[in-house]
């Protein structure tokens, strides 16, 4: 058996007459790049607003780490060790690249536990040192040059590793990337791809991500579920899957073969 660090049990989610899931399992192995994809109103973002506590269940249950995690209050989840990113980046604008992920990091950080107090002599050492952690996240995502660049001014693609940076800083077991790959060219989802795969060799991170198209996932999942109308219709390395007639089937409506990235 795999060992999994997240195991999605059979969750079903009703918003009134539309079933968003529909009894759907999932687990997502330690050191694993998982993706789930599937067209659009297939349920991908409800799956990550459960996982992360955002949304209740109706059914089902999930567990991270062995431990049940349903029902529970977002930022305990978080402190657990799951962070995510949004399908809209959701960074602090007139914020400098540095601060954004001065805000990410660890809340046990002397920094944030010295912000509460006086900017003394212990404030200031902290926030060098905050500063000198931001940076290396920073260029974990390859922007460390845009250190001091406030958010909004950044180019879109960079907004992205910026918001990975973010993710980052508050040191995750797992990673959760709501289309990572939208709205970005072909060269930045390469190197965003890189970033990925190195993120999981050197430092051991899980990552589950979903996305509209294969084109991303294709390239650095282990594995791939598809959701098609909250039920998952197909599951396996990523061959299998751009191969599966059922979701050859479900993706036509809009235009398959392209978005299998066939
Ligand atoms: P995807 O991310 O795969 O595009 P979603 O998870 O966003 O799909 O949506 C799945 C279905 O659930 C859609 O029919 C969507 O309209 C519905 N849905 C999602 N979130 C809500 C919500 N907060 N309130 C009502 N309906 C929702
Ligand atoms: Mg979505």
């Amino acid at each position: 058996m795999m060992d999994a660090l997240l195991h999605v049990d059979k969750i079903t989610v009703r918003f009134g007459g539309i079933v968003a899931l529909d009894k759907v399992s999932l687990d997502v192995g330690r050191g694993s790049i998982q993706a789930v994809i599937g067209p659009n109103g297939a349920g991908k973002s409800t799956m990550l607003n459960v996982i992360t506590g955002l949304y209740a269940v109706d059914g089902g249950a999930v567990s991270f780490e062995g431990e049940r995690i349903n029902g529970r209050a977002p930022h305990t989840i978080a402190q657990l060790g799951i962070a995510r990113t949004f399908q809209n980046t959701e960074l602090f604008g007139e914020m400098s690249a540095i601060e954004n992920v001065m805000v990410g990091l660890d809340r046990h950080h002397p920094y944030n536990l010295a912000i509460g107090m006086s900017h003394g002599p212990g404030y200031r050492r902290s926030e060098i040192a905050a500063r000198r952690e931001a940076r290396d996240f920073l260029a974990l995502v390859g922007i460390a040059d845009d250190a001091a660049v406030a958010a909004a001014a950044l180019p879109f693609g960079k907004q992205r590793r910026l918001e990975l940076a973010r993710a980052l800083a508050t040191r995750p077991k797992l990673l959760l990337l709501d289309e990572p790959a939208a709205g970005l060219r072909a060269a930045e989802i390469e190197s965003l791809n890189l970033i990925l795969l190195n993120l999981r060799a050197e430092q051991g991170l899980t990552i589950l991500l979903i996305d509209h198209v294969m084109a991303l996932v294709m390239a650095i999942s282990d594995r791939i579920s598809v959701l098609n109308f909250g039920r998952k219709i197909a599951e396996g390395n990523p061959d299998t899957v751009r191969k599966s007639p059922e979701v050859i089937r479900a993706y036509l409506g809009e235009k398959g073969a392209h978005a299998l990235g066939a």
